[in-house]
């Protein structure tokens, strides 16, 4: 019997896995993906938002300011590459100037610290946006996180620190025994004191397994566009139009790899697996962008890529617990700015639900850190040199798009959450995020994997359950 099963390692889920795992517990997190943090939360802006426009008194405003101030110290402990860079929310049209102000007033009540600019002062911060800019509100606390390894190091502290993860282990039915409940998947039963729900845009399906709920939570899918790193500085900050109805709008950022990122776009759909994407969403997305930054070098753009957002019908993310039964807890429709509010979801639930159904006491032993990774590309020339000459391996080039070592690959094969598809190495390393797109590096990664867990080439997946890339040995070829 376990003190505390989670269902979904996403973002909360791991976070939740960490936080838990600072206490004398017991705790099993199920994943049905082969891979942490393979749903939403790979697939995101990447934003960690000021929180200047949730509305004043929601769960969302109060954890996602609550989060951002928790993501300097977390990304710290985590090695998680983390860039306060700021945020620009742009008028292009006069009429649109009173909303801006009512952005800031806004921004007030939520206790994020805000500055309004003329015209005159953006342009000069971003000599790339449109001249046609009225102003702008900048939000200096907003930053940029790379959100593969918030989730990965962030399970491998859970793990480190004694939590127990299961993958492609999916929930398909709970039983609530009264005092415990029986968690079933597709291959085993487990029991725990405590549930807690963190299954993302299924996170409605989970809870409605224990009792009839009142609520949906809607896939919302965003598309995107990706710009190779090698192109001129094009934007500082991340730029945002004013926020709708429909959510934060189009943004054009950096990311913490150096590339640009714009979209995402806003679609309900229904299939909550629909990750495809298409021209006229795109072409709309480019047009969008275009208004406020005309100059967008479409032509490095290496990737697209879409997103679902897990969009609850109440508007506000459902923190709490079932109406049956107090120790099934709710981590449900965590819609943006969940990334960024997520160190403070996790202490919310922690502090407030779990807390009164199974006594915490803190861990001595608890470790916050990861053991540290060797990044060479991020290296001076004398320490990558050091570095070099005590681990070879380390001088040898795997993908050269991004510039990682094979000591870099095999280092990840030693840690507590390795990876075990080309994705996997992908997420942890970047080999295969760059202009090539895995065109090099990919056969390489293959063997590695085939090797380093001792299994046929031909076994090695790219991603999901079936998802193979080499069907025979070139010899056996038919
Ligand atoms: C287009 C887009 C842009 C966004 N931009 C931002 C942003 O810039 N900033 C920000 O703060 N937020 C942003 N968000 C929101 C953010 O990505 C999400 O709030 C966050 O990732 C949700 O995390 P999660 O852990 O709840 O869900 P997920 O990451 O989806 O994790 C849920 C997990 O549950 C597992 N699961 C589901 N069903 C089962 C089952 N039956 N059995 C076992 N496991 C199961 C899944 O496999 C998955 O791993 C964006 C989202 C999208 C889609």
């Amino acid at each position: 019997m376990k003190d505390i099963i989670i269902i979904g390692a996403g973002v909360v889920g791991s976070l939740l896995a960490r936080k838990l795992s600072s206490y004398n517990l017991d705790v099993l997190v199920l994943d049905k993906e082969n891979d942490v943090g393979n749903v939403t939360s790979m697939a995101n802006s990447a934003i960690v938002h000021s929180g200047y426009d949730p509305i004043p008194g929601s769960l969302k405003a109060k954890l996602n300011v609550e989060g951002n101030r928790l993501f300097p110290n977390l990304c710290k402990e985590l090695d998680v590459s983390f860039s306060q860079i700021g945020s620009l929310t742009v008028a292009i049209f006069d009429e649109q100037l009173p909303m801006l102000e009512e952005l800031a007033n806004r921004s007030k009540e939520n206790g994020v610290e805000v500055k309004l600019l003329s015209k005159e002062e953006v342009l000069k911060m971003e000599p790339n946006l449109t001249s046609e800019v009225k102003g702008a509100l900048l939000a200096p606390s907003a930053g940029i996180v790379n959100p593969f390894t918030l989730v990965v190091h962030a399970m491998e502290n859970a793990v480190d620190n004694g939590v127990k993860l299961c993958l492609g282990e999916e929930v398909t039915s709970i039983k609530d025994n009264g005092d415990f409940f029986s968690v079933i998947t597709k291959k085993n039963t487990y029991e725990a004191k405590v549930v807690i729900d963190a299954a993302g845009v299924y996170s409605d399906k989970i809870h409605s397994m224990i009792e009839k709920i009142d609520y949906e939570v809607k896939p919302r899918k965003g598309e995107y566009y990706v710009l190779d790193h090698y192109g001129k500085m094009l934007v500082n900050h991340t730029i945002f139009p004013l926020p709708s109805e429909k959510g934060k709008g189009i943004l054009v950022s950096p990311t913490t790899s150096g590339n640009f990122i714009v979209g995402p776009s806003s679609e309900w759909v229904d299939d909550k697996e629909d990750l495809s994407t298409d021209k006229p969403t795109l072409v709309n997305v480019k047009a969008q962008a275009q208004m406020m930054v005309p100059n967008i070098p479409f032509n490095e753009v290496i990737r697209t890529f879409s997103g679902l957002r897990p969009t609850p019908s109440t508007h506000d993310f459902i923190l709490g617990t079932a109406k049956s039964n107090n120790r099934f807890i709710l981590a449900s429709g965590i819609e943006s700015p969940g990334l960024a509010s997520s160190p403070a979801i996790a202490n919310y639930l922690v502090d407030n639900f779990v807390s009164k159904v199974i006594k915490l006491t803190p861990k001595k032993d608890f470790n916050p850190y990861v053991r540290k990774r060797f990044v060479p590309s991020k290296m001076t020339s004398k320490e990558r040199n050091e570095l070099i000459k005590a681990h070879p391996e380390y001088g040898k080039i795997i993908c050269n798009c991004e510039k990682v070592s094979l000591g870099e690959i095999l280092d990840e094969f030693s840690r507590s959450v390795p990876p075990h598809t080309i994705k996997a190495v992908k997420k942890r390393t970047r080999a295969g995020f760059g202009k090539c797109q895995g065109g090099f590096c990919q056969p390489l990664v293959l063997a590695l994997i085939a090797s380093n867990y001792k299994m046929k080439k031909t076994d090695v997946l790219l991603d999901k359950d079936g998802s193979y890339i080499a069907h025979y040995l070139t010899k056996e070829a038919k």
